[in-house]
């Protein structure tokens, strides 16, 4: 008889649960609403992109506007963009793409809780592997750990001089604001770490695969601007891992938004925008059919690509080209404890141009964010991020197993004792290889590059005016970085919302 009712019970809430879940989707624990109706709905704003500055647009136009209908509209099954995780059935958390949630971001302090996200931090510095030691040489920072001063002074990565080179850089990126890095004269990257004095062996070394795996290109593609923000981003603050992945950021800019009353709506890919009757017409595909939405305002927070496609009817001419985006790869592996490194740190490949980069050795940078993050991995176990650059990965056109070996002979050089284990497919498991194309705009030496501080004018779209009550946010319309989203979609934010107060 109990087992009877308790038989019942189980259907009674399994039937509840299909019937919930035919208009709802549970996503690590986030529950996304995604009830467009057929019908034409008129809101106040429609925002079109739940990336990181659809997100903060959303919640910009919602606290200024108080009470206006907002809609966000998501093309994915989930909110979040470039900044997303999975999780595996067997416990493993693999960011799609190796990403650090960088603390020092003005933005980020302003709009995230940080206690909430359970950051795990990054050691200062890094592990170099150098052409020819076969240890893995530390990079201290004694700014951030006094300890470490003598590390520092004796480490084979640079020479004594480059290591006085390095004071009058720390003393800029200190002294100076961002605003006033910004203001300073641009040239590119390397050219500029030239101008600081550094070796050719020191660039090579330590800040080419340092810079090229944050603004995945070339230092001589990369702004100074953009290389004196960083650096002081990294020498003021940490870099961390959040414990439930990277998405746990957009996931709670999506709570924050919903808090405040927008309506995200997930799998919901805007195919038209027209102007009707001082409105704009939304058309939206989703896998079940249509759906239309009318709003007073719009903010475009898509790529540029798919904003350059969307806002084509009010745009008479495009002179300016789309911008350079940068492709980046990551391969995860899983395997048994204990990691090669028992460190939280950052390692990087410092063997020199004419090696990094090319075939054979595909590997810019390698992290153990389970080292750093335990949540990353179940118990028992590791997980290893490789990140492989567009150059090395043209080398293997598509072919992503000579990739996945190549990766593990390279990485069995780096970490000698664990060699045997590398190289068994058995014991580190492949999780996953995530190609990232679009991961990044350019950031320097293109028209409208991504290297604005404070974001530029969001009703201008590649240099030609909008119409009123359209706006554009995302990465490209600011800095290629998550603050450069989340400046940008405050922009967007604020100016749609004293749109509607009009
Ligand atoms: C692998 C990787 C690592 C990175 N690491 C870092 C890092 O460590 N630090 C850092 O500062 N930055 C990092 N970045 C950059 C940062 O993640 C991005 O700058 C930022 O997330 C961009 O956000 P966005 O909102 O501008 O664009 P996106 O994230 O691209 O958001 C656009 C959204 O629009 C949606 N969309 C597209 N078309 C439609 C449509 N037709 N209808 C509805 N929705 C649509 C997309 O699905 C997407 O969700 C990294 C990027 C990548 C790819």
């Amino acid at each position: 008889m109990m087992m009877k009712q308790q038989f019942r019970a189980a259907a009674l809430i399994c039937l509840c649960f299909t019937v919930a879940s035919s208009f709802v989707t549970f996503d690590h624990g986030q529950r996304i609403t995604s009830h467009l109706g057929a019908t034409e709905e008129e809101v106040d704003l429609c925002i079109i992109g739940g990336g990181i500055s659809g997100l903060s647009a959303a919640i910009t136009a919602a606290s200024t506007k108080r009470n206006a209908s907002i809609t966000l509209l998501e093309s994915s099954s989930n909110i979040g963009g470039r900044v997303r995780s999975d999780y595996t059935s067997d416990g493993y958390i693999l960011d799609r793409g190796f990403a650090v949630f960088i603390e020092e971001y003005p933005m980020s302090q302003v709009l995230l809780d940080y206690n909430a996200l359970g950051l795990r931090q990054f050691l200062p510095g890094a592990r170099v592997k150098l052409c020819n030691d076969a240890k893995l040489a530390a990079v201290s920072d004694p700014l951030r750990r006094r300890r470490d001063i003598w590390k520092a002074v004796s480490s084979p990565v640079g020479s004594f001089n480059d290591k006085l080179r390095l004071a009058p850089l720390f003393y800029t990126v200190v002294t100076k604001s961002i605003e006033e890095l910004f203001d300073m004269d641009e040239v590119d990257t390397l050219s500029c770490l030239r101008g600081y004095g550094f070796s050719e062996e020191f660039i090579q070394s330590f800040f080419a695969p340092f810079l090229e795996g944050i603004y995945l290109t070339p230092l001589d593609k990369q702004s100074s601007r953009m290389f004196h923000f960083v650096f002081k981003m990294f020498t003021l603050g940490s870099a961390s891992l959040p414990k439930g992945g990277m998405q746990t950021v957009a996931n709670q800019l999506g709570d924050k938004a919903r808090s405040l009353g927008v309506d995200i709506c997930c799998d919901a890919s805007v195919c038209s925008i027209q102007q009707k009757d001082g409105k704009f017409a939304v058309d939206i595909n989703k896998a079940s059919g249509t759906a239309k939405r009318r709003a007073k305002s719009v903010v475009m927070a898509t790529n540029e690509r798919v904003a350059n496609q969307l806002l084509s009817s009010f745009i008479e001419t495009t002179t300016a080209p789309p911008l350079t985006q940068r492709t980046v790869a990551c391969l995860y592996y899983a395997f048994p404890s204990p990691d090669p490194l028992l460190e939280p740190i950052l390692i990087l490949n410092g063997e020199g141009s004419t090696k990094r980069n090319a075939r054979n050795h595909p590997i810019n940078n390698v992290c153990f964010p389970s080292v750093v993050q335990s949540s990353y991995a179940p118990n028992g176990h590791e997980l290893c991020s490789v990140s492989v650059l567009e150059k090395a990965l043209s080398e293997y056109n598509g072919d992503y197993e000579a990739l996945d070996i190549d990766v593990r002979k390279q990485l069995a050089s780096w970490f000698p004792e664990h060699a045997s284990n590398i190289l068994d497919t058995s014991i580190w498991v492949q999780k996953e290889i995530y190609v990232i194309e679009d991961a990044q705009p350019i950031h320097f030496n293109e028209e409208n590059c991504a290297n604005v501080n404070g974001g530029r004018d969001c009703t201008i779209f590649r240099g030609e005016q909008l119409p009123d009550g359209m706006y554009v946010c995302g990465d490209y319309m600011a800095t290629s970085t998550l603050n450069g989203a989340l400046e940008s979609g405050v922009n967007a934010g604020n100016a749609a919302a004293k749109h509607l107060n009009k």
